[in-house]
């Protein structure tokens, strides 16, 4: 288009005053090209994170007084994905600090995606073209995390690294005693809160075993076996040989056993999980998933998957979008955990919203409001809600952090 202009443009046999409007309409594109390059990153994330409905509701003096004294914790969140400073805040996506501190959020679990089908379905026949790279591309990331998926992860936890030390009252925990000292700093200013780091799917790993220490050294404390497709640790509940852990797979959890890193089995394939369970010495948690007693698909877990988890002292972090708890407002939330409840009891049910993951959820993070609400209303005791919001996952880090 540009050089159809410039031919016009150079062409003698224009008179001058079309000249001048070529040349205006060129650099108008021009101008137009350059804007739209720069503001790409963040139409994207407009787009991909969206809520269904922001609108401010008032609730009862004792909802209020409830949502205010939980600790809140969630085991999921692909903020870093986002090309926002979630130091600041913003009116897109989910999650930044400004937000978690409206919604009474005090730790959340900071996820980074390294991979990923550019159409993703519940089944994946074949991995097609990565969506992260043209991401990587268009928010402008270090040249070595195009081709690398371990670099993906690095250059996401130092943008979290960078974003914590703007903000003097967020603290990264990666152990129990700094999660200890956290947990004293907030009993004292609510306007303290933490995150962790962890990583979706074990493909960031490269094949390399090695790989799995340098994650741990850089911070991370959480690792999925597998996201949307197979790889050289486990099969996928999406992809296409529902295989189970491999050789490496089988060190991986070990060594992450010894490691005090947290294992998720969440995307993982059934026969992953049940060789995660069979191996693992440690408990392990499904950081955002649904259940297929509400809504039954490949993605979801089953009651005897919930059973075994909770069974060996593990969480199950219930998320908040359509695919996984098949509704679109809160209280297909609240049914999901309800579910999982009456199932296991109260102590093994949590929050894994997969906020900023490219899905539509009911909120961002500062109306968490309306998920204790619904947990009021859904009958549940002060207690169980305490528990769900937060109190699990916090006992779960101050048992299984190294
Ligand atoms: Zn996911």
């Amino acid at each position: 288009m540009l050089l159809v202009f410039l031919y016009a443009l150079l062409d003698s046999r224009q008179n001058k005053e079309m000249k001048k409007t070529l040349l205006i309409s060129a650099l108008v594109g021009l101008f137009g090209l350059v804007i739209l390059f720069f503001s790409l990153p963040s139409i994207v994330d407009s787009r991909l994170n969206q809520v269904y409905s922001s609108k401010e509701k008032v609730f009862l003096e004792e909802t209020n007084k409830l949502h205010q004294s939980l600790f809140i914790a969630d085991w999921h969140s692909d903020s870093l994905l986002s090309n926002r400073d979630l130091s600041q805040e913003y009116e897109r996506g989910h999650v930044d600090f400004v937000r978690m501190r409206k919604g009474n959020m005090a730790l959340q679990m900071f996820t980074t995606v390294t991979e990923v089908p550019m159409w993703v379905v519940t089944q994946n026949k074949e991995h097609d073209f990565d969506a992260i790279f043209p991401l990587a591309l268009i928010q402008k990331w270090p040249q070595e995390s195009w081709e690398s998926n371990f670099y993906r992860a690095i250059y996401q936890s130092q943008k979290l690294k960078q974003f914590v030390e703007r903000d003097k009252k967020m603290s990264l925990i990666t152990s129990k005693s700094e999660l200890t000292e956290f947990l004293s700093k907030r009993a004292e200013d609510k306007e303290q809160i933490a995150g962790l780091l962890g990583i979706e799917g074990a493909h960031v790993l490269e094949g390399k075993f090695e790989n799995l220490d340098k994650l741990f050294e850089a911070g991370f404390r959480m690792l999925s076996m597998a996201h949307f497709f197979d790889n050289e640790i486990s099969g996928s509940a999406h992809g296409e040989s529902k295989s189970g852990l491999s050789e490496l797979g089988e060190r991986i959890i070990r060594r992450m056993n010894m490691l005090s890193m947290i294992i998720d089995i969440s995307h993982t394939s059934h026969e992953g999980i049940q060789d995660v369970l069979d191996i693992s010495t440690k408990p392990v948690i499904s950081s955002h998933t649904g259940v297929r007693g509400t809504c039954d698909n490949e993605r979801n877990l089953s009651d005897e998957q919930i059973k075994k988890i909770a069974g060996r002292g593990g969480i199950i972090g219930i998320a908040f979008f359509k695919w996984a708890i098949c509704g679109e407002d809160v209280d297909a939330i609240v049914k999901a955990i309800n579910y999982t409840i009456n199932l296991v009891g109260p102590k093994h049910v949590a929050l894994g919203s997969d906020f900023d993951g490219a899905v539509k959820v009911p909120f961002d993070v500062s109306h968490m409001n309306l998920l204790t609400n619904a947990l009021l209303e859904s009958g549940r005791t002060h207690e169980e809600i305490a528990l769900i919001m937060g109190e699990n996952i916090k006992r779960f880090l101050l048992e299984n952090l190294p």
